[in-house]
């Protein structure tokens, strides 16, 4: 094997499906053997595989200036279009950006400027974050410590004690109900246990809770009706900042512009990234709102500097990859062609997949969803060691289909934002091949 090491795989694994090309939402092996791309790369390629606007856009940037960095008064017109172009787009007051170049970059910028604004006003107490089990917010040292993903802390001596992160329950009904718990009860239980965990803890010593609006690499949950409305109220009370993570969300994913609109959010902060630019260059975001920078000017001017930035900030292809995506969502209404191709997805995998003897629950919003596999339906017993998961991957991929496994059991969908009906159609198609030929081997081996 090549020295690659690859992230998220087992290191002791041997087998590798090498993959060549792409067109729409396929792509294509070493031995031309077609998958639909169920996943959109890792929840990114919203405009597929072969878009040549967006090639030529980066092209034509690299000809004309390959890089130029944004420190110490330099800047160039592509970052500064972006951000204009970006503020008119997101639900943050009177916004400014901080460029990046990954979800988790994005994250640790903003554990960081948190810590920035409060020393600035003079609260540097206010500094502890809240995340939620199961959330997914990257693998950096703060991004990774404010995840909750098991593979993700064990053997990296994570989380971080020292970076002061306070952990909540996980909205998922499902998998979280105690007993017949109805969905308001489970949603005013969890609420109740944040708020006592704040109270122990000092509101003003709590700077901001973190949620990925549907989270993805914990499974695609979609919170119960009437979370985020108590969440918010909780937080505000609290004056405690909402940060949504769009990291997956964002760019009309959810079936709306971003998560935020879908779920009923309004968020101070947000990071996005992925979907951004379509994932053909590397980008992402820091969103604050006006008056969070406004109290960052002062302690910027005594030191000289915000000393904090990559060298690749603003990167001016990245940027032109981000301007061209933009404006083809805008110009093609690829959101709106998500919403509608999304609520025929959803409505299709329920039809398909609710009676399914492997599903215990369907779940998803706009383009992205998951089936959730069950050793027992009726009292949604999990299968042993996430061989659900694993095992419908291995048959979608036999099948033409390349999904995720994701949190062990479920198995997550979250194709190009241009796939059509038909498309849909065929993939499902391919999905529940695979989940059959998953329960006839699962059963055999006697795992159900
Ligand atoms: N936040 C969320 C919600 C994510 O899903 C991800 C990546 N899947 C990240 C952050 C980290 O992004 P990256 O892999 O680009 O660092």
């Amino acid at each position: 094997m090549a020295p690659v090491i690859y992230p998220t795989t087992n290191l002791a694994a041997t087998e590798q499906l090498v993959i060549d090309h792409g067109k729409g939402i396929y792509v294509y092996d070493t031995d031309g053997k077609e998958y639909i791309e169920g996943l959109a790369g890792l929840w990114c390629t919203s405009l597929g595989y072969s878009n040549a606007e967006l090639v030529d856009a980066i092209a034509e940037q690299l000809h004309k200036m390959p890089f130029q960095h944004t420190f110490g008064g330099k800047t160039h017109e592509p970052v500064m279009k972006l951000a204009e172009k970006l503020k008119t787009m997101v639900p943050v007051e009177d916004a400014y950006f901080f460029f990046g170049n990954s979800g988790s970059d994005a994250n640790d910028t903003h554990y960081k400027m948190l810590r920035y604004y409060f020393n600035a006003i003079g609260k540097p107490e206010k500094r502890k974050i809240i995340t939620r089990e199961r959330g997914y917010h990257g693998v950096t040292v703060a991004a990774g410590s404010l995840t909750s993903l098991p593979a993700n802390l064990a053997h990296f001596d994570a989380p971080v004690e020292a970076l002061h992160i306070l952990r909540s329950d996980a909205p998922h009904y499902y998998t979280g109900r105690k007993g017949n718990e109805t969905e308001a009860q489970f949603v005013d239980r969890i609420i109740d246990n944040l708020e006592k965990q704040i109270l122990a803890e000092g509101a003003d010593t709590i700077a901001a809770m973190i949620v990925e609006p549907i989270t993805g690499a914990s499974g695609v949950i979609v919170p119960p009706e009437g979370y985020y409305e108590k969440l918010q109220a909780l937080l505000r009370k609290h004056d405690i900042l909402v940060w949504a993570d769009e990291v997956i969300c964002g760019f009309g994913r959810t079936g709306a512009d971003f998560g935020c609109t879908t779920m009923g959010i309004k968020p101070d902060l947000m990071t996005f990234a992925k979907q951004l630019s379509s994932a053909y260059f590397p980008i992402s975001a820091s969103v604050i709102p006006g008056w969070m920078y406004e109290k960052m000017v002062a302690p910027s001017a005594a030191v000289g500097v915000f000393g904090h930035g990559y060298t690749y900030s603003g990167h001016p292809a990245a940027c032109a990859a981000a301007l061209k995506t933009l404006e083809i969502y805008e110009r093609d209404k690829i959101f709106e062609h998500a919403a509608e191709v999304g609520a025929y997805m959803q409505e299709q995998l329920r039809a398909i997949f609710t009676d399914h003897p492997l599903v215990g629950e369907v779940r998803g919003k706009g383009l992205i969803a998951a089936l959730e596999l069950v050793s027992n339906k009726t009292t949604g017993a999990t299968i042993e060691k996430g061989a659900g998961g694993a095992t419908v991957q291995r048959h979608a991929q036999d099948n033409g289909l390349l999904i995720r496994a994701v949190a062990g059991n479920a198995a997550a969908l979250c194709p190009p934002l241009i796939i059509t009906r038909e498309e849909i159609d065929e993939m499902l198609r391919r999905l529940k091949i695979a989940v059959d030929g998953a329960y006839a081997e699962l059963k055999e081996k006697g795992l159900l």
